[in-house]
This record gives structure tokens, C-alpha cells and sequence, in this order.
């Protein structure tokens, strides 16, 4: 017999609970924990979307299931392709705001027999707070977090839209993921676990513009996941000026939280730059940027602006940029300069922005202010 269990979208999703807490809740349930085992392989592995595939619980756990749970809280609102293929889905939340995710397969000329690779630029909350002035996002606000479902069903439905898996996993969407450390560190664990999503924690990056407390506390979770910090600026003054965070936690609290990383992580820090023409570009910014990363080991990720309507920064000339590679390249400093994939649907660094107006009128701005990184 096959009852319609498609649960009211408001409910929690299944896709945000750890095999831990559904052991825990199947054990007040009365039901077992091998049970609590076949919905985590239900949700996780076979990813159904409807309480009636899991052929194998009774009728009864399927319903009182449905009752409490459900099983997607988004849906996939448009794809917009490119013609090198990097595709930006909308997704729109259970309220009718919407988040960006971005799929950027890797080019087959940067990666040879690892282009089969594909990143997913994942979003973290609805706007975001922090203001950096390359980024469209300070252009709207923050509106709110992302729940931890809401982050793991930005991979599930891409996986499922796009046939693929993704193998990477960026922290570099809309939002600063460090100040939705709860839901973040739970999803990380959710995509990570051989029960859940199982994406090597290798393979994903969390990028933050520099919460520095949090950036400590990221540091002991047990997961050797990877660190991006947006830079932007070697010194205070010139920070300041491009990441009003910086006043908040200064390079000094920056760099301080970056050696407790250092001192218990072997993976390397990468240190995203974009280069704004008079504003950072200097080659005295060149220098201490050199410094900085040699120090740390770190990996240097320079940026040529993108153009952000409503912000009046300018991208330096070819010439410009490579005199600022040159100075970390001689220094030692594992530096890239890339020209960003994604450029024609304003899907590049600080370029993802929502035009659609939700339902409930309002226009949502999302934005990574990030460079999306690939196989680093
Ligand atoms: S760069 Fe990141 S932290 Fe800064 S405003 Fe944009 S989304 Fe927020």
C-alpha cells in the first residue's frame, strides 16, 4: 500500500541530522539502532525524496517519520549555464529567499587527468554582514544563516540536477561561514562522514574573511579540512580600508589565530588577494604579502578584480598584476594569477548576485566575495 507521505516543507530535514542523533532519537522511539542505520542510508546514500521509498520500514516509522521530517526544504528555482560550463543554480529556500550555488568543473588544461574534478561553491547564509567593499554582498545586508540542511542540499541537488558528483567543496558562496560556525562545523561533518555525503575533508576549504577567535576554534575540529582567508590587504591601513572586519580582529589577532592553525594542521593556509587598481596593488603591499605568506608557508591566490555594479573599483593593467606575482614568486611565495571561470554569469569572485525578487518582494543579494579555488 503506498500512502502520500510528502512531509510540509517547514519540517526539519532528515538531510541536517548526524546517524548520531537519529540513533538517539530511534532509541526514545523504542526502535532500533539498526533501523536508524536504513534511514541514514535512505537519505544519505540513496538520496529519495519521499518517505515511501524507504520500502523497508514499516508503514507506521514511515508516517510518524513524515509527521516530523522532511526530506528536501529547497528547490532548484534555475541553472544558469556558461559556455566553459560553470553552472550557478538558485535555489529557493522553504521562506522564498533564495542562495546561489556555483558547479566549476576543473579545465582539463590546469588539471590534466584530474578534470574530471568538480567544486562546488557553496553558500552560508542569506546576505551577509561583513561588508567587504569588493563584494556586492554589503550592497544588501544580512538577512539570515543557512540551516545545516539548507548547506548539505545545495550538493544534493546539484548531484541530482547535473547526473555527477562533486568532489570538491568551497566554502566561498554567499555569506561568512564562520559566523554560522554551529551549522557550518555540522554540515562539515554531515558532507565528510562515510554515512553521509562522504566528501574527503581534504577536498573542502572554508574561506572566511578573518573571524579570528572562530578561526581558532575551527582549528580543533577533527577534520583536516582546508583554510582560505580573503586577505586583501598585507598591511592594517590598506585592510582596513577594503574589510571593516579588519577593525574588528586586526592583522595581529589574524596572524595570531593563523599560527595556533599553523601549529596544529600541516595542510597549507591560501591567502586570497584581489588586486584593486591604487588600493592594494602596490608593490610595497607585494612585499609584506611576501613576507606574511613565506612565513606561514602559505599559498598566495592573487585576483584581478571583477567589476561589481555600484562599486567603483577598477581591475590594475596585465603589467601591474604580474610585477605584484613577481615579488611573491621571487620571495618563494606559491603564488597563482588565474583568470576566474564563470565570468559570463557573474558567477567569479564577488560577482554572484541575485537578481530575482522573492516572494515575499524582496531582492536578495549573494555573493561570494571569495575566489573560487580549484584543486589547490
Ligand atoms: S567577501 Fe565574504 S565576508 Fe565579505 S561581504 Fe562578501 S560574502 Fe561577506
Amino acid at each position: 500500500m503506498i500512502v502520500r507521505m510528502i512531509a510540509k516543507p517547514t519540517s526539519p530535514s532528515l538531510l541536517g541530522t548526524t546517524q548520531d542523533e537519529l540513533l538517539a532519537m530511534f532509541a526514545e522511539w523504542g526502535e532500533t539502532a539498526y533501523r536508524a542505520k536504513q534511514v541514514v542510508e535512505w537519505v544519505y546514500r540513496r538520496r529519495v525524496t519521499s518517505f515511501d521509498e524507504m520500502t523497508n520500514l514499516s508503514l507506521d516509522l514511515r508516517t510518524r517519520l513524515a509527521e516530523q521530517f522532511s526530506l528536501r526544504t529547497t528547490t532548484v528555482s534555475s541553472v544558469t549555464g556558461s559556455h566553459d560550463t560553470t553552472r550557478k543554480y538558485l535555489l529557493r529556500l522553504h521562506d522564498g529567499r533564495f542562495v546561489e550555488t556555483v558547479l566549476i568543473p576543473a579545465s582539463p588544461a590546469l588539471y590534466g587527468d584530474r578534470a574530471d574534478r568538480r567544486t562546488l561553491c557553496v553558500s552560508s547564509q542569506v546576505g551577509c554582514a561583513y561588508d567587504c567593499k569588493f563584494c556586492a554582498s554589503g550592497l544588501a545586508g544580512f538577512t539570515r544563516n543557512l540551516t545545516v540542511a539548507e548547506i548539505i542540499e545545495q550538493v544534493v541537488q546539484v548531484e541530482a540536477h547535473c547526473g555527477e558528483r562533486v568532489d570538491n567543496i568551497v566554502f566561498m558562496g554567499m555569506g561568512e561561514p564562520l559566523a554560522n560556525y554551529s551549522n557550518l562545523s555540522k554540515a562539515l561533518e554531515i558532507l565528510n562522514a562515510h554515512w553521509g555525503i562522504g566528501i574527503g575533508a581534504r577536498h573542502m576549504t572554508v574561506s572566511t574573511s578573518g573571524l579570528a577567535p572562530q578561526i581558532k576554534k575551527l582549528a580543533e575540529l577533527p577534520l583536516q579540512i582546508r583554510l582560505a582567508i580573503s586577505l586583501h590587504g598585507a598591511t592594517d591601513d590598506v585592510r582596513d580600508k577594503i574589510m571593516p572586519v579588519n577593525r574588528k580582529y586586526p592583522l595581529v589577532e589574524l596572524f595570531e589565530a593563523l599560527d595556533h592553525w599553523t601549529s596544529l594542521r600541516k595542510q597549507r593556509i591560501t591567502f586570497e588577494y584581489i588586486l584593486i587598481e591604487g588600493v592594494n596593488d602596490g608593490l610595497d603591499q607585494a612585499r609584506v604579502l611576501a613576507s606574511r605568506a613565506h612565513r606561514l608557508d602559505a599559498l598566495v591566490n592573487l585576483i584581478p578584480y571583477n567589476t561589481v555594479d555600484g562599486l567603483e573599483w577598477k581591475r590594475p593593467s596585465e603589467s601591474l598584476q604580474d610585477a605584484f606575482k613577481d615579488v611573491l614568486v621571487k620571495a618563494g611565495v606559491m603564488t597563482t594569477l588565474r583568470r576566474e571561470k564563470g565570468h559570463d554569469i557573474a558567477a567569479a569572485c564577488g560577482q554572484l548576485r541575485l537578481k530575482q525578487e522573492t516572494e515575499l518582494g524582496i531582492i536578495e543579494s549573494a555573493i561570494p566575495g571569495k575566489r573560487i579555488t580549484i584543486g589547490v
